[in-house]
């Protein structure tokens, strides 16, 4: 069985070619005009992802060794993410599966990020994938959840972030602090040579398993904004200290509630995914737990943590097994749903 798979939800247009689970290809394309902006520009996302998507897919498909005449089914993001984006990939899959008359399969995107783990990244890989029920720690741009999975489609959010994501809370003090985004990877750099204990900032009581970061978030413009008045340098030169500090709350914070969820639910199968899961002090974090509480821990690799195609390409797979196809008249959705 070999599967196409199309990544287009936000700003990065992905292709991946998937042959029983084991992945062929992994292309992306990053859309660098958002650069300029400090954030996503949605129209900007959708129009990248025209120019992109033929040379994405016609890169997988050639990277993998294969013809496109050889593809079972194609499987795309409908969602949840940028409606003009995910456009684009969905229109795309509709009409190649026109084109060479095989079935489209629709994949949650949030689905997808925690599917990461069954993704085998060649025939040699033999890493043992989460045994169910198991807890997933989501971490990205556009959400933080905690999910119980069940099995490979039952999944439940027991808790998530009621304002900001962590990725968000990364990316807006990174800007507050004048970094280019996004700026969780800067961040994560510069906080290897700072001291996490600089700087005090405020975390949030939240009954349950949600989160909040928006208060951290206006701690920190505080801080900011007090310190400046008095050194207009505090930034550049306490950049280290700020990063960790911040770093490491926001780790704090994501690692109290998983815990919590972990006790309570007497489950020590536990996993990261998501963009923010490339972040070395939250994959840290995880090893302290492992060793510490006796948790199994799943990380993914790094390619696998932001957004890309092999994650739905895996997605689409098992839904294929299960022929779980949908119909042509299918239609992308924003919602943040999983
Ligand atoms: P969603 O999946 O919720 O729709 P998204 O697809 O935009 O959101 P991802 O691509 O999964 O999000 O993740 C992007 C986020 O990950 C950004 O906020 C970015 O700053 C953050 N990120 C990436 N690398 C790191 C890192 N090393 N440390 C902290 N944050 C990081
Ligand atoms: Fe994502």
């Amino acid at each position: 069985t070999i599967l196409l798979g199309i990544e287009s939800s936000c700003d990065d247009t992905a292709a991946s070619i998937v042959k029983n689970g084991v992945v062929l290809s992994n292309i992306i394309a990053n859309q660098k005009v958002h650069k300029f902006f400090g954030g996503v520009v949605p129209e900007l996302a959708a129009r990248a992802h025209q120019q992109n998507i033929i040379p994405v897919v016609d890169t997988a498909i050639k990277k993998a060794g294969i013809q496109k005449e050889d593809l079972s089914a194609i499987a795309f993001t409908c969602g949840p993410g940028l409606l003009g984006s995910l456009l684009v990939g969905t229109s795309f899959a509709k009409g190649l599966s026109i084109a060479l008359n095989i079935p489209i399969i629709e994949v949650n995107h949030l689905q997808a990020h925690v599917l990461v783990h069954f993704i085998k990244q060649n025939e040699i890989d033999n890493h043992k994938p989460p045994q169910f029920p198991f807890l997933c720690l989501l971490v990205s741009g556009g959400n933080s959840q905690i999910i119980l999975v069940k099995s490979i489609n039952e999944m439940r959010v027991i808790g998530q972030t009621i304002d900001d994501a962590a990725g968000e809370a990364f990316d807006k003090c990174a800007k507050l602090m004048g970094f280019s985004y996004p700026g969780g990877p800067i961040i994560d750099s510069l906080a290897k040579e700072g001291n996490p204990d600089t700087f005090q900032l405020s975390k949030p009581s939240l009954p349950g398993y949600n989160y909040s970061f928006s208060g951290l978030k206006t701690s920190f413009l505080y801080l900011l904004r007090n310190q400046l008045k008095k050194n207009p340098f505090f930034v550049e030169e306490n950049k280290a200290d700020l990063s960790a500090s911040l770093q490491t709350t926001i780790i704090d914070i994501l690692m109290n509630k998983l815990y919590k969820a972990s006790i309570d639910l007497d489950i020590k199968e536990v996993a990261l995914a998501g963009g923010v899961s490339a972040n070395s002090g939250l994959r840290k974090a995880f090893e302290e737990f492992a060793k510490k509480h006796n948790w199994k821990i799943h990380i993914p690799s790094i390619a696998f943590t932001t957004d890309n195609a092999a994650m739905v390409a895996i997605s689409g797979y098992f839904k294929y097994l299960d022929k779980a196809f949908c119909q042509i008249e299918i239609v992308p959705f924003a919602k943040k749903t999983i």
